[in-house]
């Protein structure tokens, strides 16, 4: 099998492996059952289908410019990551997402998109149906630092589903003081449960903590594939007691 990542990177934290290695063992393959989603009624719902209010371009700010199309968001290639108007802190957030159904390139070429809490921490889009790639960059990883445990992704075209239960990083000051974490599920199977980031996300590169805000905009990437998304709605998590 050809070299499917980087033997240049550095050793990630805890881990034996490299970021990005190619050598660390590749996530078991399960097959999903049939299930989506529809918003509950407490839900701030980000995208339903009908428009592109409350998604802004990253880059400038202008309204977004992805495609919006029989009840679904497309990535139009070259305009860039878009991001919610919406700030999101510790939350339960759940989108559908399909690859192209016509399937082209390989390994990271392959239907590549993100899920960017807050963002700069990526929970991995990408066509892992029989498309091996570096373990740490499969769909649902935590990019360059945790592969998700099993590979649940669907066939190429399907639409599949993430649940995310996010806890933003605290900050005291400069310091850090409690770590993000994140629970996914991908097609309803665990494929992370509470584990803590090692920081924003990086390419070749070991992550590290800088200071932000409690809450900020959710960015979902344009890495040049037409990749669709839907039904996006979260809640903010709340504790005990609160109503
Ligand atoms: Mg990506």
């Amino acid at each position: 099998m050809a070299n499917l990542g980087y033997d240049d990177t550095p050793v990630i934290p805890g881990s034996v492996y490299k970021v990005h290695d190619g050598t660390r063992p590749q996530p078991r393959v399960v097959t999903p059952g049939a299930a989506c989603a529809g918003a509950p009624s407490d839900a701030v719902v980000l995208f339903d289908g009908t428009g592109l209010a409350g998604w802004v371009s990253v880059s400038d700010g202008a309204p977004a410019r992805w495609k919006v199309e029989d009840g679904y968001l497309e990535v139009v290639p070259s305009t860039g990551d878009i991001q919610t108007t919406a700030l999101l802190g510790d939350c339960q957030l759940h989108l559908e997402m399909a690859t192209p159904a016509v399937v082209k390139g390989e390994s990271q070429g392959r239907g590549n998109s993100g899920i960017f809490l807050m963002g700069r921490y990526e929970i991995q889009v990408l066509d892992c149906y029989q498309n091996p790639t570096y373990p740490d960059g499969t769909i649902g990883a935590i990019y360059g630092q945790y592969p998700p445990l099993v590979n649940a992704c669907r066939q190429p075209g399907e639409w599949q589903t993430y649940d995310i239960i996010w806890e933003a990083p605290q900050f005291a000051g400069e310091a850090l003081v409690k770590p993000a974490r994140v629970t996914v599920l991908l097609n309803t199977i665990v494929i992370h449960h509470a584990q803590e980031l090692q920081g924003p996300t990086q390419h070749r590169q070991l992550a590290s903590y800088a200071p932000h805000d409690d809450a900020l905009p959710l960015r979902l990437q344009d890495h040049g594939d037409l990749v669709r998304f839907r039904n996006i709605w979260y809640r903010p998590l709340t504790g005990y007691d609160q109503g």
